[in-house]
């Protein structure tokens, strides 16, 4: 009897099988991902989705990258993971060397984490320590932009600019303001050309800064190119050099978070390096392990490692998995396949056939305002008037019908959008692995312009 009811037991319980995976969205109903290849993903019907956004732009090299799988299994081999408060590894000072090596400006030093959020409470707090320990203590505010996304951890979300995000964990402890981000398509005035719009919306910075007062702002934070929340938006020709004199000249730390855009994303390592400057703090992820594992990194200069340094000696911050050393090994070799095998040149290329692709397609489509961005990280505005820009109702939920239409066509890519702190505009965010081939560019174009037909 006992046996009987142990199986029924179990046979009820697989039958009404539940997921016990927090899911993203209560109602969300998902395909079970079993398989991946190149820039394909394969569920267990057997159907395959053409890795559009590679995830939320993590995906780089694609999927089953013989190199990158060699190297994990090759660390797992030797030694998975020690502790940092006991060793280094070889892997991590491998990794910390080459991305100094290939890093813009003065970064000197290297903090490896498990991912962007990480990241920037990382850069966050050592902005803060750095004040702390160099006798300017009241400088703790923090300078962010509207409409930008720096990761979910209480410190990321309390500077970044979707007010929604923040609002039910209220109150946050940083104290954050924003200004305007630099948003070519809404944002430049008829007349104005777009250098004097860029160096309108920097000099936002300094008002504020003045606003605030110099000696409470401790740092400005931005994405060169901003993903997520606005769909591959780089900044005009001249915003970021005005903004780094800000920075300078009122002592503030520009802290620039490549965590989306770097990694080759745009078609160079870093995005910042085609703005023509560096930051004192830099933050990526997302690529740094394409997904074969989770890492992340916040980059300083030695002004700020060697003022911590030699004050108190220790960053207070620490996780358990800093310095993992599989993940470190990926890092590796990821960043040798981006670099010695030309996949971020591979990127560039790829990136403007793309671009030309979605111009070719949707360039006069009735609603799609904007095709924007750089490398393999573009945008496509949706808006219900072209000649007006005017926005889709967010009712709609545009963005929602899109996704699942292209998910329908075979094709996994990001829409985001509605209205989002006053800034309106639904957009597409594409970002497929540099991997990608001439036909694969059609394949994307092909799928996206089945998708729009169908939501709209
Ligand atoms: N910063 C930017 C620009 C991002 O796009 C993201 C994630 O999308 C983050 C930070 C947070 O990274 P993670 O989700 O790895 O914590």
């Amino acid at each position: 009897g006992l046996l009987l009811l142990r199986e029924d037991f179990a046979s009820t319980s697989r039958k009404t099988k539940v997921s016990h995976v927090f899911p993203r969205h209560s109602k969300s109903k998902l395909p079970t991902v079993v398989d991946g290849q190149g820039c394909c993903l394969i569920d267990r019907s057997g159907k395959s989705y053409f890795d559009g956004s590679g995830g939320a732009a993590v995906s780089c090299l694609g999927h089953g990258d013989q190199e990158v799988i060699a190297a994990a299994k090759a660390q797992l081999d030797r030694i998975a993971f020690a502790h940092t408060s006991f060793f280094t590894s070889d892997p991590a000072e491998q990794l910390a060397d080459r991305l100094i090596d290939l890093a813009p400006g003065e970064l000197d030093r290297v903090y490896f984490v498990s991912g962007g959020s990480e990241a920037m409470e990382a850069a966050l707090k050592l902005a803060r320590q750095f004040f702390v320990e160099t006798g300017q203590p009241q400088r703790s505010r923090v300078i962010a932009r509207r409409q930008s996304y720096h990761g979910n951890t209480l410190g990321a979300l309390a500077i970044g600019g979707n007010a929604w995000r923040r609002e039910p964990f209220k109150p946050i402890l940083i104290d954050s303001t924003h200004i305007a981000p630099c948003y070519e398509y809404r944002g430049c005035e008829d007349g104005e050309s777009s250098f004097d719009y860029g160096q309108r919306v920097a000099n936002e910075l300094e008002t504020e800064i003045l606003r605030l007062g110099p000696e409470t702002v401790m740092a400005f934070v931005a994405e060169p190119v901003v993903g997520a929340t606005m769909g591959a938006v780089p900044a005009v020709e001249g915003y970021f050099r005005r903004i780094r004199e800000i920075c300078d000249q009122y002592g503030v730390l520009l802290i620039l978070d490549e965590v989306m855009c770097g990694m080759g994303r745009t078609g160079t390592l870093f995005a910042c390096e085609q703005d023509g400057i560096a930051p004192d703090i830099m933050t990526i992820a997302k690529g740094l392990g394409a997904g074969y594992q989770p890492i992340g990194a916040m980059l300083c200069t030695s002004a700020i490692y060697d003022a911590i340094a030699s004050g108190s000696g220790f960053f207070q911050h620490g996780h358990t998995y800093i310095g993992h050393a599989t993940a470190a090994a990926v890092g590796n070799a990821v960043l040798s396949r981006l670099v010695d095998d030309g996949l971020v040149s591979a990127c560039a290329v790829m990136g403007e056939k793309l671009q030309a692709a979605l111009e070719d397609r949707f360039g006069q489509h009735p609603h799609v305002g904007d095709i924007r961005g750089r490398g393999l990280f573009r945008g496509l505005e949706l808006v219900a008037d072209r000649e007006t820009k005017a926005p889709f109702d967010p009712a709609l939920r545009l963005n929602a019908k899109v996704k699942a239409a292209a998910f329908d066509a075979g094709l996994a890519c990001y829409p985001m959008g509605g209205t989002i702190d006053g800034v309106k505009g639904d957009h597409v965010l594409l970002a497929p692995p540099f991997i990608m081939t001439d036909e694969q560019v059609t394949e994307v174009v092909d799928k996206l312009e089945i998708a729009l037909n169908k939501a709209i």
